[in-house]
């Protein structure tokens, strides 16, 4: 009984912390722009493929295999974990044995990935460790993401490893003492052979001592995770259900200027509705604020893995553009004056925006809109809709833009075309040549 009260009070403080950082980070969506959600079996389809197919992580197909490996090792392993936060409750043994059959292939397959996970884990930490690994290099890759990608991998290292030594705790101790053995652990047996002659006492002490390590540190890395690169253990699946739906390179219309427009054309409309029951909307992101929902998820999901500005034409050739930075810059900004709007309001202003402050026009300007970042996310975050949103902001309401776009605005203003001749001079090619251009 003893052991039940300390497992559910450590568990009620696991719970009570973790539901604090998410509602924390959860009551920052409200100040952002709605994002619509439609079409929920295509999502479906989508999460399937992406998330739970792994299928764009396999573009790198080497150490794409590792990292399938662990998110499947994950899925398997879970309902281990949920396993024994019941019987920790409820001070049963193993309460799930009653799955009989599939139980065993359960426990089989949850023991044999704790080992496959724990290599490509312990590759993952030599790749950074010991190689010069380009795509984890950037100016937005400071010390804090290495250190925290470090921590990270660590504690899955000792939760695969707590894993094996509790399976092998187990059969050794009930092998020993003649009890039945509920699923099969084929490490655990492995490793069990390693340690004839051992009592069934000292079994039973790795057992406990294992089981205990393995949901501390279980509730220790959810705890840990909505603070890191690795909340995408818990996001990614759902941003994949999210992906955008459209082709990637179709501009999306801006409800505020198509509602200017109809204003406009219709000026009956306009006095119908007084501009005092009109939000004074801004036209683009300028800052946290002015982004749709999905930007800030995305920005939560991203694993800083750093695919996209490995593909980034801009990036590639020297220019400052890092799409992996316009992502965790939305989510720093957040993180910065998401506190403040929830003590002085949505319209707090801080005197600094995610524009400038954190993104510069040289970084938005420098973006092809070539979509190869997107492509390339293994999470299908957006990155051009942002940037897209920003130089939008910069143009509408700053009027701001490198001096041959402004040449381009003012043609098509002037002219009806980008090109600086007149419509009455466009034909001008055709007229020494003996085509009737009436
Ligand atoms: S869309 Fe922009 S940010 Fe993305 S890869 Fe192309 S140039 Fe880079
Ligand atoms: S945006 Fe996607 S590809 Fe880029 S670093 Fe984040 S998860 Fe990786």
């Amino acid at each position: 009984m003893t052991r039940q009260i300390i497992f559910a009070i450590t568990l009620l403080i696991t719970l009570g912390v973790f539901f604090y950082t998410i509602n924390r980070l959860i009551s920052y969506f409200r100040f952002t722009k709605p994002f619509p959600v439609t079409n929920f079996g295509k999502r479906f389809g989508i999460m399937m493929k992406v998330a739970f197919g792994q299928t764009k992580i396999f573009r790198r197909p080497v150490i794409g295999f590792f990292h399938a490996i662990v998110f499947w090792g994950f899925c398997v392993i879970i309902f281990g974990s949920i396993e024994m936060v019941i019987d920790g409750l409820a001070g049963t043994d193993k309460i799930l044995r009653f799955l009989g059959p599939f139980y065993n292939i359960l426990m089989a397959s949850g023991d044999i990935f704790a080992l496959l996970v724990a290599i490509s884990i312990i590759i993952f930490l030599s790749r950074r460790l010991f190689f010069h690994i380009k795509r984890f290099e950037g100016i937005e890759m400071k010390k804090r993401s290495h250190t925290d990608a470090g921590i990270a991998l660590t504690l899955i290292l000792l939760l695969m490893v707590s894993l094996m030594t509790m399976n092998m705790g187990y059969l050794g101790y009930k092998e020993l003492t003649g009890a039945h053995v509920n699923g099969i652990y084929p490490v655990g047996a492995l490793l069990l052979n390693q340690f004839h002659g051992s009592s069934a006492e000292s079994f039973r002490l790795v057992y406990e001592a294992s089981w205990w390590t393995h949901i501390l540190l279980i509730f220790l890395f959810a705890n840990y995770l909505p603070y890191s690169k690795h909340f995408h253990v818990f996001m990614s699946i759902p941003n994949t259900f999210l992906s955008r739906l459209e082709p990637l390179g179709k501009l999306t219309n801006m409800d505020s200027i198509t509602r200017e427009v109809r204003l406009m054309l219709d000026p009956n409309a306009a006095f119908a509705s007084s501009p005092a029951d009109l939000p004074v909307e801004r036209f683009g992101v300028k800052d946290v604020e002015d982004a749709t929902w999905k930007n800030y998820f995305d920005s939560l999901s991203c694993t800083e893995c750093g695919r996209c500005t490995s593909v980034c034409p801009a990036n590639l050739t020297g220019k400052k553009l890092s799409p992996r930075k316009v992502i965790m810059d939305l989510r720093a900004r957040m993180k910065e004056k998401g506190p403040l709007m929830i003590k002085n309001g949505k319209d707090f202003s801080d005197n600094r925006s995610l524009l400038r402050d954190f993104i510069s026009e040289e970084e938005l300007w420098a973006c092809t809109t070539c979509n190869a970042c997107a492509k390339e996310c293994p999470i299908n975050i957006n990155h051009p809709s942002l940037i897209i949103d920003m130089r939008r902001y910069l143009v509408l309401e700053e009027a701001s833009a490198p001096g041959e776009l402004k040449a381009v605005f003012n043609n098509i203003e002037n002219n009806g075309a980008p090109w600086q001749y007149s419509a009455e001079d466009r034909l001008l090619w055709a007229k020494d040549l003996e085509i009737n251009i009436n």
